[in-house]
């Protein structure tokens, strides 16, 4: 036995990786900096109100195949609910409501967009227009908009202000956590394609009924009742490199060797890891700095009173982009919880005046809650929540594995939601790294990589027989 394959870093990416290569009977060591696991996609324990929160709302959705695989494999399933409605606030009227009929993929959301009354006809038939494009489109029209930005397309669609402002920005905004003009066009068309329009289980919406850390409770037993470790609390400090191979990892409690590493961190603190030697022996490794960062906030508030019908609501055309109507807290106050992503002009706001503007939305989405305000709140900051998936930004992404002609250390393999896998920054992108990672580690090369990936959801025929 040599020494074990060390994986750095406990958040999805990593904790697949973890999962998929025990299961294969490979001895890992799980290096993670933070007490807990998860990462970004985790909770902590608000000191204020002792309250277990989560960082943010996370959304999964029918599409996150690897990560619904992961979730069976910790046997968390169950702990996702699913919704099948997506509700956009239209006030003073009722939401409108977006649910999958029993209509053929792609005309399953026809219905429901009809009776839409959010958008006027011309808007209406200006995203009709830019669906149908979409659908034609197909993977290989869309991969030719590589490199040019969606608001490009929405251009050459010609769609209306309105139609912007309140259904393509929410959407893209929301899943890419970037405004349409400065999305890779590519990332938000594989959004709309494979997400909404290839088949009608894939838009189905799920959230934890629990906080995020919980979902990873049984990680730490299933990979340590398999010859694993986990050192969590341990920071790694550098990658230990002897001109060809890397050794080990130097962790804050002394050298961890290896026989292989996986790093499972975001590429700036990848980049703090290696030295310039290591740098220059690997080209993935040496635009690490060129991957820029978009922000999110995520705002807790609590209430007196019921404010929210709807276990979540879309505001369109508003700066905040969606509300999610929480759990009771341990006091019996409603608790709702506000995301505005891409939210760069917020990250100098104090929070009293975070909470200010957010309940400004609160006010014009919920009638219910005007003249309410909230009795506690905690605004989460996350500066550099996702990587910024701006036009070209594929050329910046590195493969789980070293490039036979391009070169590369042989034993080093990264994961991590930034890493190629063509998804936008998500859980199932993370995911998707780490069960790459794994593969790669195990001797898989190439395409046969990929087998190791759960296959998406199968586009129904008709989409498939429109190009989708
Ligand atoms: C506010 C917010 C909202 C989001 N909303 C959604 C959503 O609704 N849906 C969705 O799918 N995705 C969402 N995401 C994105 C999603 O959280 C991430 O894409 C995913 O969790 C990334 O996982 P990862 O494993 O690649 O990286 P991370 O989660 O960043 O994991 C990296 C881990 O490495 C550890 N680490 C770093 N440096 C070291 C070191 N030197 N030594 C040891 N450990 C180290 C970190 O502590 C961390 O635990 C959101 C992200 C944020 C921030």
């Amino acid at each position: 036995m040599g020494p074990p394959i060390v994986i750095v870093g406990g958040g999805l990416a990593g904790l697949a990786a973890a999962v998929r290569l025990t299961e294969a009977g490979r001895e890992v060591v799980l290096i993670e900096s933070k007490r807990k696991l998860g990462g970004r996609a985790t909770s902590f324990v608000d000191p204020r109100s002792g309250e277990t929160l989560d960082n943010c709302q996370h959304v999964l959705m029918g599409s996150c195949t690897n990560l619904l695989d992961l979730y069976g494999r910790l046997g968390v399933l169950d702990l996702i609910e699913w919704h099948r409605t997506i509700w956009w606030a239209n006030p003073p009227g009722d939401p409108d409501e977006m649910t999958p009929s029993s209509l053929p993929a792609p005309a399953h959301f026809a219905g429901s967009f009809l009776r839409m009354r959010f958008l006027g006809l011309e808007d209406k038939r200006a995203v009709a227009r830019a669906m149908w494009r979409l659908i034609r489109l197909g993977r290989e029209g869309r991969e030719r908009w590589k490199g040019q930005s969606f608001g490009r397309f929405l251009e050459e669609t010609r769609q209306t202000e309105r139609a912007r402002s309140h259904f393509w920005e929410p959407v893209i905004i929301s899943a890419c956590n970037m405004p349409c003009a400065r999305t890779d066009a590519s990332l938000a068309m594989y959004v709309f394609q494979a997400g909404f329009l290839q088949d009608s289980w894939s838009p189905v919406m799920g959230l934890s009924m629990r906080p995020l850390v919980e979902l990873y409770d049984p990680a730490q037993q299933f990979i340590e009742s398999r010859g694993g470790a986990m050192r969590l609390g341990v920071s790694a400090m550098s990658l230990s490199f002897d001109g060809t191979r890397v050794r080990g990892v130097v962790t804050d409690e002394g050298m961890v060797e290896a026989s292989a590493v996986i790093t499972a961190v975001p590429p700036d603190r990848l980049a703090k890891l290696c030295s310039g030697t290591l740098t220059s022996a690997d080209v993935r490794l040496g635009r690490l700095d060129e991957i820029a960062f978009s922000p999110i906030l995520g705002v807790h508030l609590a209430f007196d009173a019921p404010i929210m019908e709807t276990p979540h609501l879309v505001l369109p055309g508003r700066d905040t982009q969606w509300l999610f109507r929480k759990e009771r807290d341990a006091q019996g106050r409603h608790r709702v919880h506000a995301v505005i992503s891409a939210a760069d002009s917020w990250m100098d706001l104090d929070e009293r005046a975070i909470v200010d503007r957010v309940m400004h939305d609160v006010h014009w989405a919920l009638p219910r809650a005007r003249g309410l305000q909230p009795v506690a709140f905690r605004a989460v900051k996350e500066k550099r929540a996702t990587f910024a998936g701006v036009p070209g930004i594929d050329a910046l992404r590195p493969k789980a594995k070293r490039d036979g002609v391009r070169g590369g250390v042989e034993n080093l393999f990264l994961a991590g939601d930034w890493c190629a896998t063509g998804w936008p920054a998500t859980m199932e992108g993370a995911v998707r790294s780490g069960y790459l990672a794994s593969a790669a580690v195990c001797g898989r090369s190439g395409d046969r990589c990929e087998d190791a990936l759960v296959p998406d959801v199968p586009a129904a025929p008709l989409s498939r027989w429109l190009g989708l």
